[in-house]
């Protein structure tokens, strides 16, 4: 027998709506107090479709918040030096408010090293290591956009990670890590997984919150989860799929988020409230 959808969807789509008003709101307040609107710097190395489309989006929801953005389209032959040289210039030109440089940036390059780039108090995409423990020790700074992101939805949906179990599976530095991290910070109990993780199904049964970030099609299915649990599911595979079977899962948690319509707008709000707090810092208002 089937059984049928008991969990309520958090729908991030409107909360990442909400959040850009305010994030406008705040954009023209500041252009009107100092006469320069927020600038969003976006690099693009190569023509990767998915990162193109990407970075299109991101620009497309600047200019509807009321934020400029600057783009430096480099081809794919770029050198390390070449990309860190052209990452440091943004961090110098007071233009520019906020850096997100897409990646995967390609093979050849050493990514870290152009991250690293990035002057902290403009990294908006919270990729420096610089960001990465500040949000560790609970310091002010810039999270990183997809965690920060979770983060808020569980918050307008009323879920209190202190003393639950989280279980985040995956360790990416942009995004398992620092979920985990967040929720630390928010005193659950968090147990990361990744791929040599032994008994993974035994993991997952435990979270009463879930933060899929695999990155592997309808990886986890309801008969994984501990009924009522909250799951978040960041993964966003080929075909609009994410990492949770959604329509077995929808059936044992209390909260779910839809792929598309989830995690992946909350993102982007993210990233564009932080440049209207990075330009509100820099123009002295913040
Ligand atoms: P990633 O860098 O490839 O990391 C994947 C993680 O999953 C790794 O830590 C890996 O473990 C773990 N893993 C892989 N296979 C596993 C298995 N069989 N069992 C347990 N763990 C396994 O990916 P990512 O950048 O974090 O992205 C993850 C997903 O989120 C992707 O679908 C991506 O498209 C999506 N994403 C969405 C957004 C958004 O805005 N919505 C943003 C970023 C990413 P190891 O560390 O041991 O290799």
């Amino acid at each position: 027998m089937t059984q049928s959808p008991t969990a309520r969807l958090m729908d991030g789509t409107a909360l990442a709506r909400r959040i850009t008003e305010e994030s406008a709101e705040a954009a023209a307040e500041l252009r009107r107090r100092t006469g320069t609107a927020p600038c969003l710097a976006t690099v693009l190395v190569g023509e990767d479709p998915a990162s193109v489309t990407y970075v299109r989006m991101k620009r497309a929801r600047c200019r509807q918040a009321g934020i400029a953005s600057r783009h430096v389209a480099l081809p794919a032959s770029v050198t390390t030096a070449e990309l860190v040289g052209t990452v440091t210039a943004l961090s110098q030109d007071p233009s520019v408010h906020g850096i997100l440089l897409q990646h995967p940036v390609g093979p050849h390059l050493d990514e870290r090293a152009a991250f690293e780039a990035i002057a902290p108090e403009k990294d908006v995409d919270g990729v420096t290591t610089h960001s990465f423990a500040a949000m560790s020790f609970g310091l002010p700074g810039f999270v990183s956009c997809t965690p920060g992101g979770i983060m808020r939805l569980l918050d307008a949906y009323g879920v209190e990670p202190a003393g639950k179990r989280a279980v985040v599976v995956g360790r990416s530095a942009i995004l398992g890590k620092p979920a985990g991290m967040l929720l630390l910070a928010r005193d659950a109990t968090v147990t990361y997984c990744h791929s040599r993780t032994a008994d993974l199904a035994a993991a997952v049964r435990e979270a009463d919150i879930l933060i899929a970030a695999v990155g592997r099609p309808r990886f986890l299915t309801g008969s994984d989860l501990k009924p009522g649990a909250v799951v978040v599911d960041a993964g966003y595979n080929e075909g609009n799929v994410g990492d949770v079977d959604f329509d077995s899962a929808a059936t044992r948690a209390s909260l779910i988020t839809p792929v598309p319509g989830g995690v992946g707008p909350m993102t982007i709000a993210v990233l564009l409230a932080q440049t209207v707090e990075a330009a509100g810092r820099q123009l002295g208002t913040a």
